[in-house]
């Protein structure tokens, strides 16, 4: 790719983080619990029916680890900001690699450059 191109890259990738709505970093999941009450159609020992679905959301940030339970109406809203988050990674990490492959053709360009002096 040229130098150019890469770019014209960088720029697209600039312009869609800017339109980035809200986002946070995790993932959702569903469980299935037993309350443990003696009696509870959870506890059947033949055929049990746990309590749920009950929504998980687990993340880490900085270096730790948090899970809390969301409420079912939440589960749209927090799955919109966990795609953005990923989209968000993604760009992030495709403008690094843009940029690293932008640094290593200046690099060559000056050494080819100084290799002609
Ligand atoms: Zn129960």
């Amino acid at each position: 790719m040229q130098p150019r191109q890469i770019e014209l890259r960088i720029k697209r990738i600039k312009r869609e983080l800017t339109k980035l709505g809200p986002m946070r970093p995790g993932t959702l999941s569903m469980q299935y619990a037993a309350c443990q009450k003696p009696g509870c159609a959870c506890m059947d020992p033949v055929k049990p029916k746990k309590h749920g679905p009950f929504y998980q959301l687990s993340y880490s940030h900085l270096g730790k680890s948090t899970t809390r339970f969301v409420r079912p109406s939440y589960t749209g809203q927090i799955k919109k900001e966990l795609t953005a988050y990923k989209r968000f990674r993604a760009l992030t990490q495709e403008w690094v690699t843009r940029e690293l492959a932008l640094s290593q053709l200046r690099l060559e360009l000056a050494r080819r450059k100084d290799d002609e002096k």
